[in-house]
């Protein structure tokens, strides 16, 4: 099916500029569902499955939406984890990066008061969990009275027990004259309903109505008990041979102990759970994004949203006691068009589970034998040379796209009372740079970071070595963030 190209979209030239450099040529059926229609400010229930191009659903409009001029955030979007909080945050930056969109993430346990400096300047965009976003509004350091724009992703999961309370005290606090948008693929009638308690009548979109989990995926489950599940697992690793597999776990402890056997094992593994520092967190991520290890073994929190290229196996160690958890968990793989694998455990006494998942995805999973010892020894060799080799990067989303991007360093901003306009005042003056080559300004106390858009970075680095911006002559070096 050929869809109508970006470019023949009614967005602005910055935004499409952005679209065609991050590989964007035409709409997903989701973003050809929703963009035309949010840009009408229309309040939207979207229901699509895992990997369909959500995130640029709703990241499109409202970085062609959100006005520049203004300085006070616009767009709030809540998201249930901190990683896909600077996740989405990645993404607005990037499709915003010619119209120089500023977003900022707020997540706990990640200083308050840095935060509230960030919030102190502009901001069209606050990407946040639920806890944060609203510690920030009743201290008063995240100011509404802007805020044009709301996206509940995951709303499911928002709207939800542990967040609802949160999610309800922070919408009661925002503007009523707002857009709503809500995103899942798994939205149940009763929390359809619940959104349509805080919009106004929205329009139900719903894409890929057949299923929750696209076609690319193949399912299996193993019987097995629980004490033979280390076994089993090594087992069947060794004979899949992943080039890249999420194993999940019910419990941090047993993140813990399977990660623990596969690293005796010498397997090119990392864990990630929420008992770990924040930092690290991200950096197991990131790392895993950048396809430095092939194993990742994962509570729940890595389940939503979290977007890494070609996972070619996602294993459930344990079965999902929630039926909506097994598809987010499984979504991890068989993303834009790519095949997956979706292998579950089950340990008698879990049957029944299993019967709520296969009817709620609405088909019968096939049952799978494990693999005899000869067919684990015969494979040994392969995944022994795998495990031993080092992967193949994959170029970290967009990193092509951010090439072209230089983020300079200045050694002063407010204390100095500079301001944005003198910084582009005295770039743009630089022969053969335009104020279109600059991009998101961020001034601190004593220092500001711009971004010198279109491979311009080096020139402008050059020149601005010996030029004064409003008679101050200031250090001026490629930040190193
Ligand atoms: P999401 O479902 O939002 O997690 O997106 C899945 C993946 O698809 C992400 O890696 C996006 O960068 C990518 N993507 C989203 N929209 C498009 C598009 N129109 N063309 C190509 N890739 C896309």
């Amino acid at each position: 099916m050929s869809r109508k190209s970006f470019q023949q979209y009614d967005l602005s030239k910055e935004i499409k500029k952005a679209l065609l450099n991050l590989g964007f040529e035409s709409p997903t059926e989701v973003q050809e569902k929703v963009v035309p229609v949010a840009l009408e400010k229309r309040d939207l229930v979207v229901k699509s499955p895992t990997g369909s191009g959500k995130t640029a659903a709703f990241s499109i409009p409202i970085c062609e939406l959100v006005e520049w001029e203004e300085n006070k955030p616009q767009a709030l979007i809540l998201t249930p984890t901190r990683e896909l909080a600077a996740q989405v945050n990645e993404d607005i930056t990037n499709i915003g990066r010619y119209k120089r969109i500023k977003a900022t993430s707020l997540y706990g346990r990640q200083s308050f008061e840095r935060q509230k400096i960030e919030l102190k300047q502009k901001n069209h965009v606050v990407v946040g969990t639920p806890g944060r976003v609203l510690d920030h509004i009743e201290k008063g350091t995240f100011v509404l009275d802007r805020l044009h724009y709301v996206v509940i992703d995951e709303a499911d999961e928002m709207l939800n027990r542990g967040f609802i309370d949160q999610v309800e005290a922070i919408i009661r606090k925002l503007p009523l004259n707002r857009v709503t948008f809500t995103f899942s693929a798994t939205i149940d009638e009763e929390v359809e309903a619940l959104c349509h308690k805080y919009m106004k009548r929205p329009l139900n979109i719903e894409v890929n109505k057949n299923g929750l989990t696209t076609n690319r995926i193949s399912h299996s489950y193993l019987q097995v008990r629980e004490e033979e599940k280390l076994d089993l697992l090594q087992g069947i690793t060794t004979v899949e041979n992943a080039d890249s597999c999420m194993i999940f776990c019910r419990t941090k402890e047993k993140v813990d102990t399977v990660y623990k056997k596969l690293a005796d094992h010498h397997y090119p593994v990392r864990k990630i759970h929420g008992g770990m520092v924040q930092e690290d967190r991200f950096a197991v991520m990131n790392q895993f994004k950048r396809g430095k290890f092939r194993y990742l073994v994962a509570t729940d929190i890595a389940a939503r949203g979290i977007d890494v290229d070609s996972i070619t196996h996602v294993i459930n160690y344990d079965l999902p006691l929630e039926k909506e958890r097994y598809v987010h968990r499984i979504g991890r793989t068989g993303r834009m068009g790519k095949n997956g694998k979706a292998i579950t455990f089950l340990t008698p006494g879990e049957q029944n589970y299993m019967d709520e998942i296969e009817e709620y995805v609405g088909f019968t999973i096939p049952k799978m034998l494990p693999p005899t010892e000869q067919e684990v020894a015969n494979a040994k060799t392969d995944f022994e040379r795998k495990i031993h080799s080092n992967p193949k990067l994959k170029t970290a989303k967009h990193e092509t796209f951010n090439n072209e991007i230089m983020k300079l360093y200045f050694n002063g901003g407010k204390k100095k009372k500079l301001r944005a306009i003198d910084f582009v005042g005295t770039i743009a003056k630089i022969k053969g740079v335009s104020v279109a080559d600059i991009g998101i300004i961020t001034i601190q106390e004593n220092l500001t970071y711009v971004d010198i858009l279109n491979g311009k970075g080096s020139l402008v680095l050059r020149e601005m070595k010996t030029k004064t911006i409003k008679g101050k002559q200031l250090k001026v070096h490629q930040a190193k963030k």
